[in-house]
């Protein structure tokens, strides 16, 4: 970095003045200091290293002096870059030759130094070349910059710290902006991806989830690169790896300062086993609901599930003081079709009717297989009237029914209401009266007991 200016006009006169270190008293003209005064104060005084040089330090000023930690003398014998350390050393020897020929450049170095009590000092220096007697001479000011310089290799150090500590990870750690910045070995290896292929990706382009949660996330991330700091878990984000195989990962992110800008950290652990694990137990889990609720016959509830629910649905019922009807079929002369056309057509023909009756129930009626070709169904809500006329409908719709076997079906219903008092033995012992009556009074009808 150089840049050129106009030098300063008085430094002959300055120098040639050879001002003294102490204060050469004061002029008639109170206020306006003299040349030798003001030199005299900067001389003794500049906290700013000054020196005057061809090759060699020709002039040094108290600041410099000790700066560097040797004496005027001691600098005065010494070229200009032998304070210096090497490669610093080799350029201030390029800079002098190259300064010695032109007037009126002005570099800026920062250089190391190895002060005379061994230890080493950073320098920032601005050197001109100027006039002096005939030829031309440099001065330079050097400012001790070595706190600002140390504190930034500290930083350097400890970020590259940072990093070897996330390489070592086992577990897939990035720093995320948008794309990717940085991944460790263990993110490389888990993801498939490169380094350089994460860099051109969105964190979203690797996320498999609904809009919904990449919308969230987006909010989030857009939050934290403003700067606001907080922790966010993501407990279960389904990723696509590179070669397309899906895992399923806990996310903790946070907000760090990195390289003068707010980025994410992402900390993720793989817990794709742990969630098939969960997937097959959930499965497990619903295959044993259906075997402990469903019949596996016609796949309708079973007696079990009719029980539990009937005893809720009264109690629920007389709570609210809403109705509720329990239905009772029951197959006529079933013995007759197995007997004729053999059980297999039996089990046939009670899954066709529990088909025929289904497509007709309202999702709120519970439909059951009791027992044999025995049926329930619990009707909520409507009264005895118009399940009446429901059951009806079922019966012509049973009797109409083609079972494929050359022969009608029939059956016989009872049909009773919740009355004051009801349990669901009592419920059912009405019911099962008014299908008996139903029978006696000649099958293929429906009694309400
Ligand atoms: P009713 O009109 O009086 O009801 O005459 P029914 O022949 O239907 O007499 P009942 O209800 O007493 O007989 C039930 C018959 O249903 C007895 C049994 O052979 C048959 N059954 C019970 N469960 C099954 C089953 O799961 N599959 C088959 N194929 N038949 C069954
Ligand atoms: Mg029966
Ligand atoms: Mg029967």
């Amino acid at each position: 970095m150089s840049k050129t200016h106009e030098p300063p006009q008085d430094n002959d006169d300055v120098l040639s003045h050879g001002a003294s270190d102490e204060f050469s008293g004061g002029t008639d003209k109170a206020d306006t200091p003299s040349l030798t005064e003001v030199f005299a104060l900067l001389k003794g005084h500049m906290v700013v290293g000054v020196d005057l040089h061809t090759h060699r330090f020709l002039y040094v000023n108290a600041a410099l002096q000790s700066m560097l930690g040797y004496t005027e003398a001691e600098l005065l014998a010494m070229n200009v870059w032998d304070v210096f350390e090497e490669p610093y050393k080799s350029q201030v020897k390029t800079s002098v030759a190259e300064g010695l020929k032109t007037l009126g450049q002005v570099n800026s170095l920062v250089l190391k130094a190895t002060r005379k009590p061994g230890d080493s000092i950073w320098l920032e220096a601005y050197v001109s070349s100027v006039p002096f007697r005939g030829k031309i001479a440099r001065i330079a000011n050097y400012i001790n910059v070595t706190e600002a310089i140390t504190l930034k290799e500290r930083m350097d150090q400890q970020l590259a710290s940072f990093y070897s500590a996330l390489d070592a990870m086992p577990t897939p750690v990035v720093i995320a902006k948008e794309t990717f910045q940085y991944a460790n070995p263990a993110a490389i290896a888990w993801s498939g991806y490169s380094q350089a292929e994460l860099a051109q990706r969105k964190v979203w382009d690797l996320i498999v989830v609904t809009d919904d949660l990449r919308h969230r996330m987006g909010k989030n991330m857009a939050r934290r690169l403003r700067g606001e700091s907080f922790l966010g878990e993501y407990p279960r984000i389904e990723v696509k790896l590179k070669d397309g195989t899906p895992r399923w990962v806990h996310i903790v992110t946070r907000t760090l300062w990195h390289q003068n800008s707010w980025v994410d950290l992402m900390i993720l652990t793989d817990i794709t086993d742990s969630v098939i694990a969960e997937q097959r137990m959930a499965r497990e889990r619903e295959r044993y609901r259906e075997l402990s609720e469903l019949d596996p016959l016609t796949h309708i509830y079973n007696r079990r599930l009719f029980d539990n629910q009937l005893a809720d649905m009264i109690q629920a019922a007389v709570a609210r003081h809403r109705q509720l009807t329990l239905v009772m079929i029951d197959i006529d002369h079933f013995k007759r079709v197995n007997d004729e056309f053999g059980h297999e057509t039996g089990d046939y023909v009670l899954q066709e009717l529990a088909k025929v009756v289904l497509a007709d129930l309202r999702p709120t009626d519970i439909f059951a297989r009791y027992g044999g070709e025995e049926f329930m169904i619990i009707v909520p809500d409507i009264s005895s009237i118009n399940v009446k006329a429901l059951a009806e409908r079922l019966r012509l719709r049973i009797a109409s029914h083609d079972f494929k076997i050359g022969q009608k079906i029939t059956v016989s219903m009872g049909i009773t209401e919740l009355k004051p008092g009801d349990t669901t033995t009592r419920m059912v012992h009405r019911v099962d009266d008014a299908l008996y009556d139903a029978k006696h009074g000649g099958r293929n009808r429906i009694v309400v007991g």
